[in-house]
């Protein structure tokens, strides 16, 4: 990915935009987070990695996200394994995972996000695929069975207190989310669908690639729009489900 700066950006502000704050994967590997994407939004990112462009600033979100992830990794609040990768072959690949706080047996995870993502829990099935597989690469590593309850501890950048109230609004800017994870046979069943509709994928012209669901893009009723496609996949410009819908 080239990552460019735009007119009036600081130097600065571009080093922070631009900085490897994680140890990312290698070429060939699949991350947990990789795995839960959609498989368009997936190809089309490992195909054209090297020539999708993108302001640094327009990574604010997750750099915010990063900075304060590393922030609590140095707290260790919990104690326990911290921000430790986890790195297995399965079908020939390379999977790769790396939970965010290990304790005892149990799995938690930070995540940045919108007071709207808990609102609609448009996350839900993401956050639990992901700490699903976190369960099952640790298995498959080690031998230890984690406990199949994992927890999100949300912290929610625009919180606002004044809606506190309304049905369904989170309560605190910052909320524990309990998550039921999938059995160790279901994930590796998950797992394996997963990278069996990859490897065909890869196989595909991009106009054969099966489309992303309006669950998988973000689909919002209410504004009638795909937030994930507008806002979150770096894969658009190349997207064709998009282009034809001149969205
Ligand atoms: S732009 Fe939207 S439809 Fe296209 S790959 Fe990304 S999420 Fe899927």
């Amino acid at each position: 990915m080239q990552l460019l700066k735009a007119n009036g950006i600081s130097d600065i502000a571009h080093k922070i935009f631009t900085y490897p704050f994680y140890d990312i994967e290698k070429s060939g590997d699949w991350s947990a987070s990789r795995i839960i994407k959609p498989i368009q939004m997936s190809v089309l990112l490992k195909k054209y990695d090297r020539q999708i462009k993108v302001y640094s600033h327009s990574l604010y979100k997750q750099v915010f996200g990063s900075i304060i992830h590393l922030g609590l990794e140095q707290l260790n609040l919990f104690g326990g394994e911290s921000e430790k990768r986890i790195t297995i072959e399965y079908m020939g690949w390379i999977i790769t995972g790396k939970p965010d706080v290990l304790v005892d047996v149990e799995i938690k995870d930070w995540k940045t996000t919108s007071a709207w993502t808990l609102f609609y829990g448009s996350r839900s099935e993401e956050w639990k695929q992901q700490l699903s597989i976190y369960r099952w690469l640790k298995n498959k590593e080690s031998g230890l069975v984690l406990s199949d309850g994992g927890e999100i501890i949300a912290l929610l950048l625009d919180w606002d207190e004044e809606l506190v109230g309304k049905s369904g609004y989170p309560e605190f800017p910052i909320m524990s989310v309990p998550v039921r994870l999938m059995s160790l046979n279901e994930t590796e069943e998950f797992v394996s669908e997963k990278l069996c509709a990859l490897a065909i994928a890869f196989g595909l012209t991009d106009n054969d690639l099966p489309p992303c669901t309006d669950k998988e893009r973000w689909y919002n009723k209410r504004k009638n729009k795909y937030i994930r496609c507008e806002k979150y996949c770096l894969a658009r410009e190349f997207c064709q489900q998009v282009n034809k819908e001149k969205i």
